[in-house]
């Protein structure tokens, strides 16, 4: 399945009464609540001697994917736009590869300091 018939399948599960404003806002609150699940099945495995499932935690990724969906549908753009844009940025930052070095003295976190 691609990124953007995804986000077409899943808008069809939400509310129609949502404006583009309320979909952002019910995105953004939704993916937090849906990280915070991802945590305590984590949370449960560390401290509470529970086993590991993975498929409670891709269910949890895809309750979160669900929210980054309609996120980006409130703003009006495409979850391939989401990808795009955010493997443009990573490419800046590791042009080559993931380093411990570039990731440490980041551009952005230089700019802060000085
Ligand atoms: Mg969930």
């Amino acid at each position: 399945m691609q990124l953007n018939e995804y986000q077409k399948l899943a808008e069809r599960t939400s509310n129609p009464k949502l404006t583009p404003w309320q979909k952002m806002q019910n995105g953004c609150y939704g993916m937090c609540g849906e990280a915070g699940e991802c945590i305590d099945i984590l949370k449960k495995v560390e401290f509470q001697e529970h086993e590991f499932d993975p498929n409670r935690l891709i269910d949890e990724l895809g309750d979160v994917l669900w929210y980054v969906a309609q996120t980006a549908t409130g703003l009006g753009i495409t979850l391939e736009d989401v990808a795009q844009g955010n493997i443009k940025k990573l490419e800046k930052r590791y042009p080559q590869k993931f380093t411990a070095e570039q990731s440490i003295h980041r551009p952005e976190y230089e700019r802060r300091q000085s």
